[in-house]
């Protein structure tokens, strides 16, 4: 009885997305566009070829081939707060605490209250 796990991608984990706030000649912001990509394409719904290019220009808004959206996120960047891509497959419910907040411990956190 051969199981069928062979091909599954692994998303199931936390994905991080600390990438996107780095440098966009950076490896790891590179490796991110990668990582979103397979997700993109694999999570997401593409139409053909294309997904809606979620970087600063197109914001979400155009559907390009997976070359270009790579091109755009590399020269552009995500179009701001795109954290959740909901957009490309990924859950509106949030399923993960985002501790980032809790590094700074500062008194800036209280500036949302107003
Ligand atoms: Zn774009």
């Amino acid at each position: 009885m051969a199981s069928q796990n062979g091909g599954t991608k692994q998303f199931n984990h936390t994905l991080s997305k600390d990438w996107m706030d780095s440098p966009r000649f950076e490896n790891k912001y590179i490796d991110g566009v990668n990582n979103f990509l397979e997700f993109a394409f694999v999570k997401g719904k593409p139409v053909g070829k294309e997904i809606q290019c979620p970087c600063a220009k197109c914001g979400n808004t155009y559907w390009r081939e997976r070359d270009a959206v790579y091109e755009h996120l590399i020269c552009y960047g995500f179009v701001e707060g795109y954290k959740r891509w909901t957009n490309h497959g990924e859950s509106v419910i949030p399923t993960v605490v985002d501790t980032d907040m809790d590094d700074r411990g500062g008194l800036d956190d209280l500036c949302f209250l107003f």
